[in-house]
């Protein structure tokens, strides 16, 4: 077998094998590389030695070990699993399947190394190592992240996990995965499945797995009113305290059906002159593109021009912004737009 010249056998989570410190290897190892997980798993382990002392911690406690590994969900997750099997399992971790899996951030994968590397039970596992070297084996196209390509590679892992000397093999796989099969320059020659692996054969190595889709997200559109008065100063609105950009200031805005001469008639109080539209300018947030379109407006007259100014300060929501920070922070795309209308008026 090739775990035994090559696969790794000295990780501290390998030796004093119980299941209670391959538990806290493996949901460590989750989002966090091996030679940076040792030291923290080491030291959690000097401090809760025992999933007892875990679960009779304090949370603080337990997020103060985890400090530096981020994801604290998982740390979370494991102090609240320690409790619950001090509560249901008389502080025995589970040797059951179900059982395991029952347990707060423990998925399928999950349950079948913490039974299957610390018990040697028969079980297949599928993290995004051992995803990486089957799909690549067996040229299974598609997003592992898809239920089918998923399923069709637990089929995989299934199918290939022996009986006999199941901790080695799933090892194995892993240390594959981490050491040979990687992500971007597979070290093929070194690689004992080469002769199986379809991937190499066609050399389509990095075609596998098949990258997560692209999301398209939604496009949103507003208009942004550019109104300066006498003093050259901009008229900022400010916004809810939730939502985008929640409390800060931004420009007016008017919805896209709006007719910004009714608007301003409506909300401001004055009639319009002029109305000069900018080109479109995009922002893109996580969740969707915001599509602003920019209208530098000119009031009638210098009567209408103080009407707007006297009425638009009697909200506290409204500032009039004079080009100093002292009114918190900006948009960017704000920020921008207003830097471009003090170079057109200077
Ligand atoms: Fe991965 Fe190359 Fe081995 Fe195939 S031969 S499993 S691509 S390292």
């Amino acid at each position: 077998m090739w775990f035994d010249a090559h696969g790794r056998k000295h990780l501290p989570w390998q030796q004093d094998r119980s299941p209670y410190r391959v538990w806290v290897s493996e949901i460590m190892l989750q989002q966090t590389q091996v030679v940076t997980a040792i030291p923290y798993f080491e030291a959690f382990m000097a401090r809760f030695p025992q999933l007892h002392d875990l679960a009779d911690a304090a949370l603080d406690d337990v997020l103060g070990r985890w400090s530096g590994l981020g994801y604290y969900a998982r740390a979370r997750n494991l102090h609240k699993a320690a409790q619950m099997v001090h509560d249901q399992h008389d502080g025995v971790f589970p040797i059951n399947f179900v059982d395991v899996l029952a347990l707060p951030g423990i998925g399928r994968s999950t349950a079948g190394a913490i039974l299957s590397l610390a018990l040697n039970q028969h079980h297949a596992i599928l993290d995004g190592n051992v995803k990486r070297v089957l799909a690549r084996v067996f040229a299974v196209d598609g997003w592992p992240g898809k239920t089918a390509v998923a399923e069709l590679l637990w089929q995989h892992s299934e199918r290939l996990t022996p009986k006999k000397r199941v901790a080695d093999f799933n090892q194995a796989m892993m240390d594959l995965g981490a050491g040979i099969c990687t992500r971007s320059r597979p070290r093929c020659e070194a690689c004992p499945l080469q002769g199986d692996c379809v991937a190499f054969s066609e050399q389509r190595q990095t075609d596998y797995p098949g990258k997560k889709p692209k999301k398209t997200i939604p496009v949103r559109e507003t208009q942004m009113l550019l109104l300066s008065n006498a003093k050259n100063e901009v008229l900022l609105q400010r916004r809810p305290p939730v939502g985008i950009w929640g409390g800060l200031l931004s420009l007016p805005e008017v919805p896209v059906d709006n007719d910004i001469s009714q608007w301003c008639e409506k909300y401001l109080g004055f009639t319009i002159k002029e109305q000069h539209r900018w080109p479109v300018t995009r922002h893109t947030f996580s969740h969707f593109h915001l599509d602003i379109s920019p209208v530098l407006i000119t009031p009638m007259n210098n009567a209408g021009h103080k009407a707007h100014t006297m009425s638009v300060m009697e909200g506290s929501e409204w500032v009039w912004y004079k080009g100093c920070t002292d009114v918190g922070g900006l948009p960017a795309p704000v920020a921008r737009l207003l830097a471009k209308m003090k170079e057109i008026s200077v």
